[in-house]
Formats: structure tokens, sequence, C-alpha cells
């Protein structure tokens, strides 16, 4: 009786089994509540719909120094005194006659008191039956007192459950041996590993941290417990999920010691640092890209101006003109850079107004080609914009309802990109075409191409593709993000068909107006 801890069980065992050695025919157990009072938690032989009559029985309790007093006065318990109830008349009409009545107590708390009851023309409760319910009623009291304990511990466990459960940080407890004992959702959402299958598996394969390298070093970290107590161990690298996406995580470890300081248990808090430390990549390729595409215009404007300025030379009227116009075009690049970076910070801080009216993006597009063809000799220029043949279109193309200077910028973009990355020329082909709901409009060209692990990352704030060509040109990684936001700030989109050595073909449709 003592060993079960579900209270409901222990009290229907308790009572169960008084009722039985009493030769009695009913029993109640009343609980103790937090405001004092009883309240019946286990009936037997009773019908349940009337246990509430029994209340007026409930009021008069049965003490301690009660029982005690009869011990005294007559050397034995068995004069315990038995109680007569209240409620007469209710127990005459189920047939029961006699009732006797015992604390549950518990180092002198009161925890419930046990009634049992005896049916008309019975043998009454003899004073050994008092003693054997005495008896009884220290066991019941001690169940009953680890009945609630454990009903407390549970209570408690299951807030501790939730509490990890629901942490917005992904918490992983290991066994000394690191094995994972208990790993809640945020980190099945982190590491795409469900709990069911993480849950005994060794740390080290559930959350296998990589540094940047690629190398493990997760046996690195995981067995450095020779930490103190209250100290703690901090990692950070890279966990390949199950679906071979990588997710860049900082994991605190606190080891837990017992009073022998012997390792129990180790708490691992799990942070998923991905965009932290993009933002901090972003911010250091900033700097680098920022400085070297500032620097080298700035060089190069410095370096004619100096020249040219020199009062020990004679330049003639030709070399003052070219030199001049080095610095006007470098003076134009540095300008474009400017514009760009101001639109990529007014695109963060939200403050990008549209300016739309119908337009033409098929003329555009060829206005803007034109600008192009002028300036390279090396590639051939191509236009495709096939007339709407829906009648009532009056054979245009169809309009769209856009920002003729923001979608200028997103042609120049691409037909100036179309042209950095093919430096061997070859043809650059501009159309598009339409369908019921959108407008498409392509720039293709013959050039270098873009891996497809690159193919979305390009669109990125200052993300540019490696390779050796991308290292040679200027550029800031900003062109395709502008293009990026600008198309579907008019509530498009924008991507890319590529292989590389094959050309690229930027595609971008925007709504018809
Ligand atoms: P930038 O040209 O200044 O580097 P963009 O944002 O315009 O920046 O382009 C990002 C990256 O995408 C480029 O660095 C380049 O690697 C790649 N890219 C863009 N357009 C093309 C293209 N037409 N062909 C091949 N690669 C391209």
């Amino acid at each position: 009786m003592t060993s079960r801890l579900d209270l409901p069980s222990v009290l229907r065992l308790i009572l169960g089994n008084a009722v039985e050695m009493l030769q009695g025919q009913a029993g109640l157990i009343a609980l103790r509540q937090e405001d004092g009072g009883l309240q019946v938690q286990a009936s037997y032989g009773l019908p349940l719909d009337i246990l509430h009559l029994f209340a007026p029985l409930l009021t008069d309790i049965p003490t301690h120094e009660a029982r005690e007093q009869g011990t005294r006065e007559q050397g034995t318990r068995e004069s315990a005194p038995l109680r007569p109830c209240d409620s007469a008349t209710l127990l005459h009409g189920l047939g029961l006659r006699q009732v006797v009545a015992l604390p549950l107590t518990m180092e002198d708390n009161l925890i419930g008191v046990i009634y049992i009851f005896r049916s008309q023309g019975g043998v009454p409760f003899s004073a050994n039956d008092h003693q054997v319910l005495a008896s009884f009623a220290d066991q019941a009291a001690i169940a009953v007192h680890n009945a609630r304990l454990y009903q407390q511990l549970m209570h408690e466990k299951r807030r501790l459950d939730a509490i990890i459960q629901n942490s917005a940080d992904g918490v992983m407890i290991l066994d000394p041996q690191r094995h994972i004992q208990v790993f809640n959702r945020a980190l099945e959402e982190m590491t795409g590993w469900a709990a069911g299958e993480a849950l005994g598996q060794p740390c080290s394969r559930v959350l296998a941290l990589q540094d940047r390298q690629g190398e493990d070093i997760c046996d690195a970290t995981c067995p450095l417990f020779q930490t103190e107590p209250g100290e703690h161990l901090y990692a950070e690298g890279d966990v390949q999920r199950p679906d071979g996406s990588v997710v860049t995580v900082g994991i605190t470890y606190s080891p837990l010691y017992d009073k022998e300081s012997h390792l129990v248990s180790i708490i691992a808090n799990v942070r998923d640092i991905t965009r932290f430390r993009e933002t901090e990549e972003m911010k250091s390729t900033f700097v680098s890209v920022i400085s070297h595409e500032l620097k080298s215009p700035v060089s190069i404007i410095k370096g004619y101006a100096d020249t040219l300025r020199r009062e020990d030379a004679q330049w003639d009227e030709d070399t003052l003109r070219q030199g001049l116009a080095v610095i006007a075009e470098e003076s134009d690049r540095l300008n474009k850079l400017i514009d760009n970076l101001l639109d990529a910070s007014r695109l963060q801080a939200s403050a990008f107004k549209l300016e739309l009216s119908y337009l033409q993006v098929d003329k555009l597009a060829e206005k803007v080609m034109d600008e192009f063809r002028t300036q390279s000799s090396e590639h051939m220029f191509t236009l495709d914009f096939p007339p709407d043949p829906s009648p009532g279109s009056g054979h245009r193309f169809p309009a769209v309802r856009g920002d003729i200077e923001r979608l200028r910028q997103v042609l120049t973009n691409l037909l100036s990109n179309a042209i950095k990355y093919s430096p061997r020329g070859g043809l650059i082909r501009t159309g598009g075409w339409a369908d019921d709901d959108w407008v498409y409009v392509y720039v293709a060209d013959e050039g270098i191409g873009i891996p497809r692990s690159e193919q979305e990352r390009i669109f990125e704030r200052f993300y540019r593709a490696e390779s050796p060509l991308t290292r040679r040109t200027e550029g800031a990684g900003l062109g395709l993000y502008l293009c990026k936001e600008v198309v579907e700030a008019h509530g498009g989109k924008i991507w890319v068909q590529s292989e590389p050595g094959k050309g690229a073909r930027f595609i971008f449709k925007l709504p018809r107006g």
C-alpha cells in the first residue's frame, strides 16, 4: 500500500482493505483540503450520487487527542471513540447502523479521516476492531502522504518539462556518457531531428559540430567536462541537418555535479546563430567590398589629377582630354556606387516609394539596350518582344503599372551584368512574353554562367559568386539585390536560369497593368 503512488488508487486500496478487514458494508475516506475542511475522496459500497449527503458527518472530525485519551484511559487503543453519526437518519435509510471513524495523521498533522460503516444487525465495532483500524490508519496515512508527495513531484516535473519544451532556445540534457535524455521542441526545429529519434543517441551523432573548415569539433567539446561546478563551456559550429542544410549553432554546456562531485548530467543550451553569423560576415564583406570599390576609382582619379597638374610637364591637348575623360568616368562610377549604396540603405529602412504609371516595358528595354549598344563592340544585342495577338490589344506588348525609373534601373543592372560577366563577347538577348496575369522580361547572355548552388544567393546584399572573373571585375554585389527589391515592390518576382559556362538568363515577371 505504501509503495503505490497514484492517489485515487491508493485510496481505493486502503478503503477496500479496511472495510474488508473490519467486515463492514461501506466506507469513506475524506482528505483534508487546503481550507482545512474535509472532502470525500474515495467511497466503498455507497452510491456516488448521495456522497454529498455525508457532509455533516465530515464536520465531526475525530481528533488525535481523543484517540490518545482513549488509549490512556483504557491502557489500549481499543476504546478510541466511536463517533455517533449526526446523519443518523441518512445512515438508517441506507441500512447502516454503526460507524467508526479514525483520523489519518502524519507527524501530528491531520491528513484525513477514514469511516467504516456496518449494517443494521451487524456485530458492534469492538475495541479490537478499533485497534486494527488504528494501525491500518497509520499505514494509510503514510501511503496518502507518499502519494501526495509524488503528485506534487509529478506536478513540478510537468511544469519543468513544459518550461524546457516551450523554451525558445534549444535545450538538451545529456547523461554523463553524453547520451541524449531530453531534447526539446526548439531543438527539433533547429536540427531537423525528431525528439523520439534523438533520445538515447550519443550527442555527437545528433549535434555533430563542425568548424568552418568542416573539421569535426564535437569530440573536442563533448568530453571537456573537467570544468569546475558553475563553469560553462561554449562551442560554436555548423550542424548538418538530415535534409543536408546547414545551421550554425552556439552551444553552452553546463555540467551538473552531485555532492560527491560526480557528473550527473550536462545541460546544453543551443542557439541558432546562423543569421547572426551571416550578418557578421555581411558586415565584413561590406567593409572589404566597399573599401575596395571606393578606393580604386578614388586612386585612379587622384593619380590622373596629380599627373595632369604637374608643373614640370607639358601635356598636349589630347593627353589632357583623355586624362580628364578617365577622371569623369571614374567619378561616374563612384557616383553610381554611392547611389546604389543609398538605395540599398533606403530599402533596408523601408523608405522605398514607387511612382507608378502605365508603361511599355518593351519600349523601356529597347531604350536601355540602345545605350549599351554604343558602349560595347564585342557584344551583339537583340530584342524580342512579340506583339500581343489578342483582339483590342492594338498588337502592342501588354503594359504594366510600374515605376519607370526603378524598372530602368533593373534593366540597366541586368544588361550591365550580362556584359560584365561575358568577357568573351557573344549575343545578349532581351525579350519577353505575357500570359493572362503576368508580363515576363528576360535578359540572356552567353557568359560564364552561375553554379546552381549560388543562384539564390546572388540576389542577397553584397553577395558575389565565387569565380576568378568576379574577383577581377568591379562590383559591390548590390545590383541584383536592388533588382530583386524593385521587382518585388511591384508585386513581381525575379530568378535566374543558368549553367556554368553556358551563359545566364535572368527573368522577371510583373503583374499585367
Ligand atoms: P556585382 O556585379 O556588383 O558583383 P550583382 O548583385 O549585380 O553584383 O551580382 C551579384 C553576383 O552575381 C555577381 O558578383 C556575379 O558573381 C553574379 N552574376 C550576376 N549577373 C551575372 C551574369 N549575367 N552572369 C554570371 N554571373 C552573374
